[in-house]
């Protein structure tokens, strides 16, 4: 049976998997009305066949499914849940809201408990894969709710994604998305590390790769999104770290790990460090490159 979706928030991510959505209506009947407070990501939507609304409470009007693709957990309460303006009031029940946002745990699960109590289903879906994993429908999604939620967004998150997975009960997504991303900042600080000590006494970076790639430093961003410039064509790091998965984001992140941590009284010294060099990497000018370039922290003097 078709469904009517809402989709607001059609940023970097937003807007191209409103559109994987809009395609896949094609097959499926399934009607796309989207929203965000830019107008241009808006046409840019459109201009692919979804309706649109003059706001985000009329885009949810008879929604089945709402998606939400926003910055930070203050936007996503804030859509929800505000006094007056807040969709939890224009939301039908039995309808189901997905969040991708990455968001810390505790607003989602106040998020769902809140839309709950009006008969809303919530799940939080935070997704890895990037801006290219947005544009090919390849995105792994981590799912925090129930299994029948789970069992309901399944569907129409493979329009979107390749791997679904179902992390545990609401938060737990969240949860999963910040434990990833905390290990992957921490791979990539020492990769960058280990490389800089190599080519610092005279070893080719390339040559250093391939060895430690089939050796037991092998790891994702060595092998497949290597930080040093020009061993490796179509990654960042040879693109002047331009494309890819910010730096801005990646501290975001590790902020949402360390809180995460705080919580729950975890020790996390890698990640706190790791936190710790994006944030003065972000500082120093390069918030808006790829996260690879924590590479050039490392870099020596050439008169050392
Ligand atoms: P973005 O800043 O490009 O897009 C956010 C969009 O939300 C903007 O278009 C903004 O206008 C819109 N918006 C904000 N408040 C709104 C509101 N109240 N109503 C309607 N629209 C609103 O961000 P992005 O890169 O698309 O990231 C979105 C989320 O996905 C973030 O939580 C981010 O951490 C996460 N994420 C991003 C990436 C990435 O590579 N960009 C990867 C994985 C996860």
């Amino acid at each position: 049976m078709a469904i009517k979706i809402a989709f607001i928030g059609l940023g970097n991510m937003g807007g191209p998997m409103a559109i994987n959505l809009v395609e896949a209506g094609r097959e499926n009947g399934n009607k796309v009305c989207v929203y965000d407070l830019s107008a241009q990501a808006v046409v840019d939507v459109v201009e692919h066949g979804a309706a649109t609304a003059v706001s985000a409470s009329k885009a949810v009007d008879d929604a089945d499914v709402i998606i939400s693709m926003l910055p930070a957990g203050k936007h996503v309460e804030q859509l929800y849940l505000s006094e007056g303006e807040g969709l939890i009031h224009r939301i039908k029940p039995g309808a189901l809201v997905i969040d991708s946002s990455t968001i810390d745990a505790t607003t989602a699960k106040k998020v769902a408990r809140t839309l709950a109590e009006q008969g809303i289903d919530f799940i939080d879906a935070p997704v890895s894969g990037g801006v290219g994993g947005a544009k090919a429908g390849t995105l792994s999604f981590m799912v925090g709710g129930t299994v029948e939620s789970f069992t309901r967004a399944e569907p129409i998150l493979s329009q979107m994604g390749k791997n679904i997975f179902h992390a545990g009960e609401h938060g737990a997504g969240q949860v999963a998305k910040v434990c990833n991303n905390m290990l992957l900042s921490v791979l990539m600080v020492g990769t960058s590390e280990a490389l800089q000590l190599g080519i610092a006494n005279g070893l080719d970076p390339k040559v250093l790769s391939n060895i430690m790639s089939k050796s037991s430093g092998s790891n994702w961003t060595l092998d497949v999104y290597n930080p040093c410039p020009d061993v490796m064509a179509n990654v960042p790091a040879s693109n002047d770290y331009q494309g890819g998965f910010m730096v801005d984001l990646m501290a975001k992140d590790l902020g949402l790990a360390m809180e995460t941590a705080l919580a729950s009284k975890s020790s996390t010294p890698m990640g706190a460090l790791a936190r710790s060099l994006y944030a003065m990497h972000a500082q120093a000018g390069n918030g808006g490159i790829d996260f690879s370039s924590i590479f050039k922290i490392f870099e020596q003097n050439q008169n050392n």
